[in-house]
């Protein structure tokens, strides 16, 4: 949805902060730590990054995460938090050593039950060194232990962990992970999670996925809290939102689950909060009919409190809204949006940042598709109006929705211009074509990740078209389309009904 360090971040050189050893490094293996590694695979460092075209440092290489175990502490009063996470992860090469994602201060990291080693590097890098070699395939559990106090923990002055008066919102895109848990922190690298949570008694935990237990009570008046989902994501996906909570649990049309939950500090915007997210069943029933069967186990949403974010996130089976979606009333469209990012962006993610289009381009086209069904204008209608309203000396323009830059890549024109380009595959190909790849896309790279390209070959399969006109002006050419044929537009088009409250919406999802 959006993001703030932008690509500060990806120019920052690297700096260490710090060095911290523990553990025993250079004993033997011994019989039970696994296969040796070949005497030919000799153990190699993990790469610090995945080679990201905008991010290269994010995630790392070496290892393949299958799931998180997060188990915390936190102490709304001091915005302390403690926690141990425990990753399972595979060996995809011999291993000399290996890095996590991550901010907070480790206490300590074992591998397989030994005590590493481990140093930082960069801004967010964990170098992690096994006492023993670790071999190509080999199964590691990777547990860390550490505490901090994540708003106060800055990167260029910025937490993505935002401290509220009643909790906190661990909800960010694409940098949240680094200031709650270790990991691999890129969409290329999915895995499943459990997240537990102990707060003190009254505040709420509201996470992803599902309850695998109802709440627990610990010593000390606390309560643990516990979520899992079952379905891999993301890191990004992940989130947290901790405070006075009003949880609504029901059970979907499809049978699905439906969790809700709703802050408590919006006041009188709480009613247009519940217009707009008690409606996610059916939309998300709506969006089924078009896209394919709905990919994760839950459904839902959260109302973040007055104090929270600014923006509006798809986090895995349970986006997290600002209060100022709410501010003029009820507003669907931004449920259309983060729900159809479950689809497109939480199933099928980037395999590169570069491409975001294939997130926010779809999660807009899927707000016009829903105004066509509510008859507040069509897609049609909205492509002229969106087009019209930006003039051809308009920078908006200048920004390649294909490609945008590792600074833009929340850029108006990755949506609107990016709603426009799959309209004109919509009229290029026709509607009974266009849903079969939608629908295509979504079952190919369910649980995995895409391409503009993997998504342009496979438009091209269905249809029987070469398409590469649409994709390289709508997509990868600077400046604004001349419209012919049947893609001309009105020359005054009229404003839509829906429009006021897309563009409400928009002025928040991207930054
Ligand atoms: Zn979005």
């Amino acid at each position: 949805m959006r993001r703030v360090l932008t690509a500060a971040i990806a120019a920052l050189t690297v700096t260490t902060a710090g060095t911290v050893t523990t553990g025993a490094p250079g004993q033997a293996a011994l019989p039970g730590w696994g296969r040796p590694a070949p005497a030919s695979a000799t153990p190699t460092p993990g790469s610090a990054g995945l080679g990201d075209s905008y991010f290269p440092d994010y995630g790392n290489g070496g290892y393949d995460v299958g799931h998180y175990d997060v188990r915390l502490r936190y102490e709304p009063a001091t915005d302390r938090l403690t926690g141990t996470t425990t990753i399972l992860a595979k060996a995809t090469q011999a291993l000399s050593r290996f890095n996590l994602d991550f901010l907070l201060g480790v206490r300590s990291v074992r591998v397989n039950g030994w005590p590493a080693t481990f140093k930082r590097a960069g801004v967010h890098e964990l170098v992690v060194t096994a006492p023993r070699p670790i071999a190509k395939d080999q199964q590691l559990t990777i547990v860390v232990t550490y505490a901090g106090v994540p708003s106060e923990t800055l990167v260029n002055g910025y937490s993505g962990w935002t401290r509220t008066a009643d909790g906190a919102l661990a909800v960010n895109e694409p940098e949240s992970a680094w200031w709650w848990f270790p990991s691999n922190d890129h969409p290329k690298d999915k895995a499943t999670w459990d997240i537990s949570v102990s707060v003190p008694t009254g505040v709420e935990v509201v996470s992803n996925g599902v309850q695998p237990r109802d709440p627990v009570a610990e010593a000390g008046n606390r309560t643990r809290w516990s979520w899992r989902s079952t379905k891999p994501g993301a890191t990004y996906q992940a989130f947290l939102a901790i405070g006075q909570y009003d949880i609504v649990t029901d059970t979907a049309p499809s049978g699905q689950p439906v969790i809700n939950a709703y802050s408590t500090t919006l006041g009188d915007r709480e009613p247009a909060a519940r217009a707009s997210i008690e409606r996610t069943a059916e939309i998300v029933d709506w969006e089924s009919g078009l896209f394919g069967p709905y990919p994760f186990e839950a459904q839902g949403g959260v109302a973040g409190p007055i104090d929270g974010i600014g923006f509006a996130l798809e986090t895995q089976t349970r986006p997290v809204y600002g209060p100022g979606f709410w501010r003029r009333g009820a507003n669907p469209y931004v449920v259309v949006h983060e729900n159809a990012h479950q689809w497109f962006g939480d199933s099928v993610s980037v395999a590169d940042w570069s491409a975001i289009w294939l997130n926010e381009g779809f999660a807009s086209y899927a707000e016009w598709l829903w105004s066509e069904e509510q008859g507040e204008g069509t897609a049609q209608e909205l492509f002229d109006f969106t087009y019209a309203g930006y003039p051809a000396d308009s920078e908006f323009w200048q920004v390649l929705p294909g490609n945008p830059g590792a600074d833009r890549v929340f850029d108006d024109a990755v949506y609107d211009r990016g709603a426009m380009a799959l309209h004109q595959l919509r009229l290029a190909v026709g509607d009974q074509a266009f849903f079969r790849i939608l629908r295509a896309w979504a079952a190919r790279h369910r649980y995995g990740n895409g391409t503009i390209a993997q998504f342009q070959a496979l438009a091209e399969r269905i249809s029987g078209r070469n398409l590469d006109g649409v994709f390289t002006t709508w997509l990868f050419t600077a400046g604004r389309p001349e419209l012919t044929g049947a893609a001309r537009t009105a020359v005054a088009p009229v404003q839509p009904k829906s429009w006021p409250r897309l563009r409400e919406a928009h002025q928040l999802l991207p930054h």
